[in-house]
Parts: structure tokens; sequence; C-alpha cells
């Protein structure tokens, strides 16, 4: 059969030991540090955690510098561990990631009542670093921490989210099929805040190969 078009290009995700992992899903997880629910005007002891989805096309690599995105004037960072899931709803691995927000177009969605989708889901909103094989690591004590321009804006304890990695598992399996090239962002901690054009943000966990991308100093 003739294709119309080129097929869209696969995504991957580098690993520590020199492979691929290639990525089906990207599932996120909203609301799962309470001091984040907190700052975001939420009150921690009602509110649960959430899930939506980026497209995969959304990931960008370690390294790169990204274009600033369109339609925001409020563009925020939100590091977050990312999870990699293998057969059986394993977990394959554990990297850096960031969930990029416009959130003016978010709070205005929120409060209409409205999809989160634009919000989240834009052209290089996936920021993620290599992986680390689960088998390599123990991430009981560890710590997840956001600079920006070098500077420590979010610093958390693992411990701290509300649904543990197993949970965020177990309650997103009942919502979908998961399979093996899925993966999660587990949410943010407190401390989120503006990125400006030419901004340098990285992400650091605990035992993880750490992320670093900026943004280019031109605006659309
Ligand atoms: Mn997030």
């Amino acid at each position: 059969m003739t294709k119309l078009h080129t097929a869209p290009k696969p995504v991957a995700l580098s690993i520590t030991d020199g492979r691929a992992f290639p990525v089906r899903r990207i599932y996120c997880v909203g609301r799962n540090y309470a001091d984040h629910v907190a700052e975001m005007g939420g009150n921690p002891k009602t509110s649960a955690p959430l899930f939506f989805t980026k497209s995969r096309e959304t990931v960008v690599a370690h390294g790169a510098v990204i274009p600033y995105p369109t339609l925001t004037e409020n563009l925020h960072y939100e590091g977050e561990l990312v999870v990699a899931l293998g057969q059986d709803n394993e977990i394959f691995g554990y990297g850096c990631g960031l969930d990029m927000t416009r959130r003016d177009l978010q709070a205005a969605a929120k409060a209409g009542g409205k999809a989160w989708d634009m919000s989240k889901n834009f052209d290089h909103s996936a920021p993620i670093g290599t992986l680390t094989p689960a088998s390599k690591i123990d991430l009981t004590d560890g710590e997840i921490e956001t600079r920006l321009n070098g500077k420590t804006v979010q610093h958390a304890p693992l411990s701290h989210m509300i649904w543990s990695v197993e949970n965020i598992i177990k309650s997103l399996s009942s919502f979908v099929t998961l399979a093996p090239g899925d993966i999660i962002l587990t949410g943010t901690p407190a401390g989120v805040g503006p990125v400006q054009p030419g901004d340098k943000i990285s992400v650091s966990i605990t035992g993880l190969e750490s992320l670093n991308v900026s943004y280019a100093t031109s605006t659309p």
C-alpha cells in the first residue's frame, strides 16, 4: 500500500548501558506531592493525584536547546522522576525529567473546566534524560533537585510522593493497559516557577544521570 507521507520517526530514550528504550505512551501524574498541591492553591487533604498524558513526540533529550514555546507568558518547569516500564508492568528503569507546563493556559483551563492538553502536551514539553536500569539503583532514600540557572528551586525526598511508584502503576493499570515502552512522569514537588528564554534547567536525582536542557534566547 502506498503511504501518504513518511511514517513518524520512532522516539527512544538513551540508557546508561548504551542501549535505546523505544517510547510508547507517556503518562504524567499531577498533584503527587502535598507541598506542590498547596503551592497551586489546592488542599492536599482533599486532593487526590490525577493522570494526564503527553505525546511521545514531545520528548526532548539531555543537552537539547529547546525553542521557546508559543502562546505562553508563564512557561513553568516541573522536575520529576521518570519511570520506564518493561514487560508485565515491571519497572525497567528510572530517569530525570521535566513536565514543562504553560501555566497560564493551565490556569485558564482549570477556571473554565476545560481540558489541560494544550497546557501540557505541546512541542518539546517532555525533556527526559538517560535511563538507569532499575537493577542498578535503589531510590529508597533518593532526592530530587531542580536547578534554574544553577540555583536550586526544587528539592525534595522522593518519599514525599503521595502515590508511590508502585501505587501509580497499580492505579494507572486499572485505567489502561500498560505495555513495554510506556513511561510515567511521577509528579513534581513544590518550587515550580517560570522559565525565560535563555534559561538553563537541570534535574538531578540521587544515583541517576542528571538532565540538562536550555531554552533558546529568541522567542517565537
Ligand atoms: Mn507535573
